[in-house]
């Protein structure tokens, strides 16, 4: 029996973050679990600058369970409009009686 992945899913993984605003530049290690795994999703302060709106982006793996992302912050008046959004390719076709 094998327990060492219920361990591995305990600690989580890291986020060696670097602050994207202007004059901070404040690196910290973010460690997300389970139980904190929205932050991904939302925004969070800065730890040093406390600016607020900080949306985690992942930028690439360092090692195993270690990952490099940056705390970037959205200008204000700039709108978003890209990104990988969600995929709702769900078209289910319901047109599928032919009168043939
Ligand atoms: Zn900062």
């Amino acid at each position: 029996m094998e327990t060492s992945v219920e361990k591995n899913e305990k600690q989580g993984i890291i986020y060696r973050t670097v602050c994207q605003n202007p004059g901070c530049g404040h690196a910290f290690d973010l460690r997300i679990t389970p139980k904190n795994a929205g932050l991904l999703g939302g925004t969070m302060p800065c730890p040093r600058c406390h600016r607020r709106g900080g949306m985690i982006k992942p930028i690439g793996k360092i090692r195993d369970k270690t990952f490099a992302a940056k705390l970037v912050f959205r200008a204000m008046g700039v709108n978003y409009n890209g990104g990988a959004g969600a995929d709702e390719g769900d078209l289910v076709s319901e047109i599928g009686a032919s009168s043939y």
